[in-house]
């Protein structure tokens, strides 16, 4: 899934290499998928992006946004944008195709589900992507520790580190996914009761998500996730599918993994308080 990490590094990958290009044509469900999710008039895309010029492309948590002069076009979740120059090499199957004028195109084939907003630009309105902009990105100065306390419920009831760090979209673009490698780095267990957590845990909470998010984007996102070339990011994860049953790199424990909230969390049961 997109997170923070691909976000950042397609975006950019999108500004710098697909800046310039003209939109000769769409395609919209090519090949039909129930869980491809579209904002706007799957009919009206063609209208809208036929003509028009790729501008830039910047990221809101873990959306994708690339802006024509009149349109802009979101990817999130699934939705993997990916880049062809060679047409020999053009997928079968896609859920959306933009082609531009010089044989080149972008296709993405949804993993899982995934959204697409083709809209005209500033006309979006989907609550999901208005809270991804308008909160505070984590990578920035202004995630302050005081503003990441300031996210906490702070009521008597129960909520997870899971919870607290990667649902409610307090931080946008931080997902199942980064979860696991931030927690670790914490020394925090996703089931951990948050009502328990000290000063100085939310500050080992608060310097890992600094830490780690920058280091994932810097490496071109996690080596479980392609970017918009189809290559592996660079940041080696240290919790995932890929390490399962590994030994933990801190202490050599083994890796294991549970279902928690709707989605497998990974832990190393030495150094992960619960
Ligand atoms: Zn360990």
């Amino acid at each position: 899934m997109l997170e923070l990490p691909e976000s950042y590094t397609i975006s950019r990958q999108i500004e710098k290499n697909l800046t310039g290009k003209i939109v000769s044509d769409i395609e919209v469900l090519h090949t039909p998928h129930s869980f491809a999710f579209f904002q706007g008039e799957i009919k009206d895309y063609k209208e809208l992006l036929k003509g028009q010029t790729v501008m830039k492309a910047t990221y809101h948590g873990g959306m994708i946004e690339m802006d024509t002069e009149d349109c802009m076009v979101v990817f999130a979740d699934g939705a993997y944008p990916r880049y062809y120059e060679d047409r020999r090499k053009f997928p079968k199957k896609h859920q959306l195709a933009i082609y531009f004028d010089d044989e080149t195109a972008v296709f993405v084939s949804i993993q899982m589900y995934g959204f697409i907003y083709v809209l005209p630009r500033g006309k979006c309105t989907e609550e999901f992507y208005i809270s991804s902009c308008s909160k505070i990105n984590p990578l920035r100065e202004e995630f302050t520790f005081e503003y990441f306390k300031s996210l906490y419920p702070g009521n008597q009831k129960k909520i997870s580190a899971k919870a607290f760090l990667a649902t409610e979209q307090r931080i946008p673009g931080l997902g199942n996914g980064v979860l696991q490698d931030i927690l670790w780095n914490a020394g925090i267990d996703p089931r951990f009761d948050m009502r328990e957590a000290s000063e100085t845990d939310f500050m080992m909470l608060y310097t890992s998500i600094k830490k780690i998010l920058k280091e994932m984007c810097e490496q071109g996102g996690r080596d479980t996730e392609k970017d918009l070339f189809g290559q592996k990011g660079k940041y080696i994860t240290q919790l995932s599918k890929n390490t399962l049953f590994e030994p933990c790199m801190k202490c050599g424990n083994e890796i294991r993994k549970v279902n928690f909230m709707g989605g497998a969390v990974y832990y190393c049961e030495n150094c992960q308080k619960r």
